[in-house]
């Protein structure tokens, strides 16, 4: 049986163990997020021989903003490491069409297990835990099978089945909370300052661009929740559920917004402290997402 740590359960992106495979296997449009087209499949310009960025430091500079915000939640090492057994598509061209289509499905069945390990750490979720436990190594056994066998995985089907089990630990946690229900909600570019959405159900909500300062999303389920250009300054997500960390790097916040313990505070949102102040216009607001 896994354990439920993400760094056990290797949920940490390690790119020094990865084929630089994020930069390769996925396309991206030319946008706010990506300076240039690139179809799936080819090596971005920018990705060195030895699988390095060679403008990492300076992404957000450059125009690769969207770099910043794309977490494969430890699926690049796996699929280099575990399933390709440490060989390159460098090294072996013969195995690079596998690869690329290998690590879309790895990282959703490693975003589920990440889901997965923090619903098992809700205490009041105790009543499915059993089944969250079974499911976690469900995936996880998934996630070592053979190439030829990941390919084919039917991913939707299983996130379904996943994505049940998530909601009913979800409810249970925030039970007796009264939190408002705005799963879906379109609340795009809002005007949320101050708002008491604690507990709230904002499953897939659309936050694109909402001002969110000094909000309390405390125990707000945020699975799925677009919160690119979101400003969450001063917002308080202590205990938030389901928010990873590509959803806060793709927000605003400030040294004051209160973050779950497992997330982190991105680099760019004290570089936006310093930086002169800049309009939040739709354009920015509505960035395409990476594909
Ligand atoms: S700019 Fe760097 S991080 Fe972004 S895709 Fe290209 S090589 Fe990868």
């Amino acid at each position: 049986m896994p354990g439920t740590n993400p760094r056990e359960l290797g949920l940490l992106a390690d790119c020094e163990s990865c084929f630089g495979l994020c930069c390769v296997a996925l396309p991206f449009s030319a946008s706010a997020d990506f300076a240039v087209d690139k179809d799936a499949g080819k090596p971005c310009h920018n990705l060195r021989e030895d699988f390095r960025c060679s403008i990492h430091q300076q992404l957000r500079q450059r125009g690769f903003p969207g770099c910043t915000v794309f977490d494969c939640f430890g699926a690049g090492q796996k699929v280099s490491q575990v399933t390709f057994e440490g060989r390159s598509w460098r090294e072996a061209p013969g195995t690079a069409r596998q690869m690329y289509a290998v690590f879309p499905v790895m990282r959703q069945l490693h975003e589920l297990l990440w889901y997965l390990a923090e619903a098992l750490a809700l205490p009041a979720a105790a009543p499915v835990h059993a089944e969250l436990d079974a499911a976690l190594a469900e995936t996880d056994h998934l996630t070592r099978q053979p190439a030829d066998v990941l390919e084919k995985v039917d991913v939707a089907e299983h996130r379904a089945q996943v994505n049940a089990l998530l909601l009913r630990a979800s409810e249970l946690a925030r039970a007796g909370l009264k939190g408002k229900e705005r799963r879906g909600a379109d609340l795009i570019g809002a005007r949320l300052k101050g708002a008491g959405l604690r507990a709230a159900n904002l499953r897939g909500a659309y936050l694109i661009g909402a001002d969110l300062r000094g909000a309390d999303l405390r125990q707000a389920d945020l699975i799925g929740a677009d919160l690119r250009g979101a400003d969450l300054s001063a917002a308080d997500l202590t205990g938030a559920i389901f928010l990873t960390q590509a959803q806060v790097n793709a927000a605003q916040g400030d040294a004051t917004t209160r973050l779950p313990a497992s997330l982190t505070r991105p680099a760019h949102w004290a570089e936006r402290a310093t930086a002169p102040k800049q309009g939040r216009g739709p354009n920015t607001a509505r960035r395409p997402r990476r594909r």
